[in-house]
């Protein structure tokens, strides 16, 4: 925010001290009570008599009155005077007199904010002034256009917080001005008819009525305005062409974007999906399903190593690492088949292989893989370029090497033995599931993370248990440790981590990076579109880009970085794109769940602990523990528990967080029942087969039951059973 000069201290306070006493003044002379609308329609004859004889002398009041009531910040009487001024004026002189009282009462309380309350206001509302300046920055004055004509800040708040901004005086009296006239009309024309009322049956007139349904739909109105204006705006430097080859092209063939094909193809528009690197994107090729893969083969490792656990001999498996990887790669290729150029051809999408960049809103330039290019025109275009792995710039990473979540597959199929030492950097979902299954298949892990926890955004029980779990599979984790550097010596490669002040050096024979992954924004069009972006591209909630025909979806889009909400965001993406001139919907992101694949999985729905706490919602928590599950007990896998959130005393679920085996598949029940509102009690009314983990969703609803048992009526009972036993 910029610093506005203030004057001195003493005339500052003498100012405020005037201030307060008219605002007393006003009050206490029950000005405020003979403003309310009965008053001023009671009024009205009386000052329209005494108007007719000196008319000058009514319009100077009511303009000096308007404007020290507008200067004053006190917002509905102002509003009724606009509806008394065309009772009094008509709607020409009635919107003379408003247009300019209103604009020179919102200049001053301007000026006083800038100049008196400064320091006061801008701590109050600091997080509204940063709005506005951000909204400034944006669109310049057009910016307080838009809040004049939609008042989406209150009128008085937006007079006093400009005052806080950079805006010229000048410039805001003008923009106040003009952007206030059309809604100054509607008011001042409601008042005259007001002024024609002469019964309490006159309410239901016409006339009355048209100009009242003026007044609500005047904000719909202008909203429609804005938007035709600031999409001109948008698209005026460019030419659209007079017709388009397809109705949507889609950028990316992973998640986001084969289901936005799948979708439009379904709905029989023309539709073509562009893909640079391999069908299927980061969850097949990379991510999800080659790291799900390794996990079974760590998990029945472990499994055979501590058989004993289910009385047999416990084992030092004997495997190939060559051949576990081959395995991860079969998956990858029994898969693909669902995301190839051949399924998707056959459903009616056109594929193409190559790297497409947005020309202008309506082409999109495809280098062709094989060579040529491309030009398709199109009526919409969405984005789901994914992300990809960041790297962090520490010194001595290029030289010492590394791999990611893109290369580790790659890199670890030409191995015939798990990498010796191997160092996991990032304690993350990606972090966690690499590290557990690399230590089960023989590695020795260590996992630096530079937070306190892994697995920051669970809560910290589930943090300990999961740091606890694969400890105990012989992971070294480091939590509060800070990457340095990478060193080389020879052969000898070095990860150097500070940790309280002191540095070490972690040998490695291999570093897996996992430090989260960036959205891919660069190289495609984005910058000559000057789209905005900052970590992800950004959307409006109907995953518009600033242009309106531009969609963005998945991890490209954000917020959240998982299959399914690419998915997700894929029909909103197709659906807007295909039919948003005529109904456009706002994607829903009320229930989004996610797991974590480590041995107990971690999964989760809604609110956890944590963030109930920072967001200051009331909640009680129902903790129902593994270890008293029979099924659980039956197959030992009595390690974690569920945890439901709702609020005091209500059967409404607010979060849910599952840490047990097969704990992602134990959530749906609960994403099912927050979905569609279904409480605790319903859960605990459905049979559930015995024995099975499923059960434990019933235990705990069962939980919360029993904590809001009616103990009065229990009593009750126990009273009426002693009787009954006579
Ligand atoms: C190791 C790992 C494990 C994971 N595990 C899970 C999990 O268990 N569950 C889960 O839900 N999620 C998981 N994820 C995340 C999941 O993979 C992503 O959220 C998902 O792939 C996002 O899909 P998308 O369509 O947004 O992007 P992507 O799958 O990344 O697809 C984007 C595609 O766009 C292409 N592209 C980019 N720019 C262009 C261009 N200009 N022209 C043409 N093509 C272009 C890219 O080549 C890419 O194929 C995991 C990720 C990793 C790395």
């Amino acid at each position: 925010m910029t610093s506005i000069p203030l004057p001195a201290i003493g005339g500052r306070f003498a100012a405020l001290l005037i201030l307060a006493v008219m605002v007393a003044a006003f009050f206490a002379l029950g000005l405020h009570q003979t403003l309310s609308f009965q008053g001023i329609k009671a009024g009205i004859d009386t000052v329209r008599t005494w108007g007719e004889s000196s008319p000058l002398a009514l319009a100077a009041a009511f303009f000096s009155l308007y404007v020290l009531l507008t200067a004053l910040s006190i917002p509905e009487e102002a509003m009724l005077l606009s509806l008394a001024a065309g009772a009094l004026f008509g709607v020409f002189w009635g919107t003379i007199i408003v247009s300019f009282a209103s604009s020179i009462g919102a200049l001053l309380a301007f000026l006083l904010s800038r100049h008196l309350l400064g320091d006061r206001l801008a701590a109050r509302f600091s997080a509204r002034v940063k709005t506005l300046n951000e909204g400034l920055e944006r669109d310049g004055a057009f910016y307080l256009f838009t809040l004049r004509l939609i008042p989406v800040v209150p009128f008085v708040l937006v007079n006093l917080l400009m005052g806080l901004t950079s805006i010229r005086a000048g410039t805001f009296y003008a923009v106040s001005q003009i952007g206030m006239l059309a809604g100054t009309i509607v008011y001042v024309n409601a008042g005259t008819r007001l002024a024609a009322l002469e019964s309490v049956s006159g309410i239901l007139s016409p006339g009355l009525l048209a100009s009242f349904a003026l007044l609500g739909v005047f904000p719909w109105f202008a909203k429609a305005f804005l938007a035709r204006w600031r999409r001109r705006q948008v698209y005026a430097p460019w030419r659209r062409p007079a017709r388009f080859d397809r109705n949507v092209v889609v950028i990316g063939a992973g998640a986001g974007g084969l289901v936005t094909a799948y979708i439009a193809a379904a709905v029989k528009a023309r539709v073509t999906v562009i893909e640079a690197g391999k069908m299927g994107g980061d969850c097949l090729n990379y991510g999800c399903v080659p790291s799900k893969a390794l996990i079974k083969s760590a998990k029945l490792v472990h499994q055979m190593r501590h058989a004993d656990r289910y009385g047999l001999a416990g084992i030092a498996p004997s495997f190939s690492f060559r051949e576990v990887m081959a395995r991860v790669h079969g998956v990858i290729r029994t898969v693909a088949p669902h995301d190839s150029v051949e399924r998707y051809t056959s459903l009616g999408v056109e594929v193409l292989q190559g790297y497409a960049r947005i020309v202008d809103p309506w082409t999109v330039e495809v280098s062709l893989n094989d060579g040529g290019s491309r030009r398709l025109t199109t009526r919409s275009i969405v984005i789901a370029a994914g992300a990809a792995p960041s790297v962090p710039s520490l010194p001595g990473i290029d030289e010492s090497g590394y791999v990611t979540s893109d290369t580790l597959w790659g890199v670890f199929a030409r191995l015939d033995e798990a990498p010796r030492r191997l160092v996991v950097l990032g304690g993350g979902p990606i972090g966690c599931e690499l590290a557990q299954a690399m230590a089960r298949l023989g590695s020795q892990v260590t996992q630096v993370q530079m937070g306190p926890r892994l697995l920051p955004r669970e809560d910290e029980d589930v943090s300990a248990l999961v740091q606890a779990c694969l400890t105990a599979d012989g992971v070294s984790v480091r939590t509060n440790h800070q990457a340095l550097r990478c060193e080389r010596e020879g052969d000898a490669r070095y990860l150097v981590v500070e940790h309280e002040g002191r540095t070490e050096r972690l040998p490695f024979d291999a570093l897996v990076l996992a430090v989260g992954r960036s959205a891919r924004l660069k190289g495609y069009g984005l910058e000559a579109l000057g789209i905005p972006t900052d970590r992800t591209i950004i959307t409006n909630e109907y995953l518009e880009t600033l242009y309106p025909n531009i969609f963005a979806a998945g991890d490209v889009a954000g917020p959240y970085q998982f299959t399914h909400t690419a998915a997700h965001q894929a029909w909103y993406a197709a659906v807007n794109a295909l039919f948003g001139d005529f109904k456009r919907f706002k994607a829903d992101y009320r229930v989004i769940p996610w797991t974590t694949f480590v041995d107990p999985e971690v999964a989760r729905v809604g609110l956890n602990e944590t963030e109930a706490r920072e967001r200051g919602i009331p909640y009680e928590v129902t903790r129902y523990s593994l270890d008293e599950l029979d099924r659980a007990i039956a197959d030992s896998a009595t390690q974690g528990f569920i945890k439901v959130l709702t609020p005091p005393g209500k059967d409404r679920i607010l979060g849910v967080t599952i840490v047990g085996e097969h704990g992602g598949d134990l959530l749906a029940e609960f994403v099912l029942a927050m979905k569609w509102g279904l409480g605790l009690n319903k859960i605990l009314s459905t049979i559930h087969t015995y024995p099975t983990m499923a059960e434990a969703n019933k235990y705990a609803a069962g939980e919360w039951k029993r904590a809001h048992a009616p103990q009065r009526t229990l009593a009750w009972l126990e009273r009426f059973h002693t009787w009954r036993r006579g």
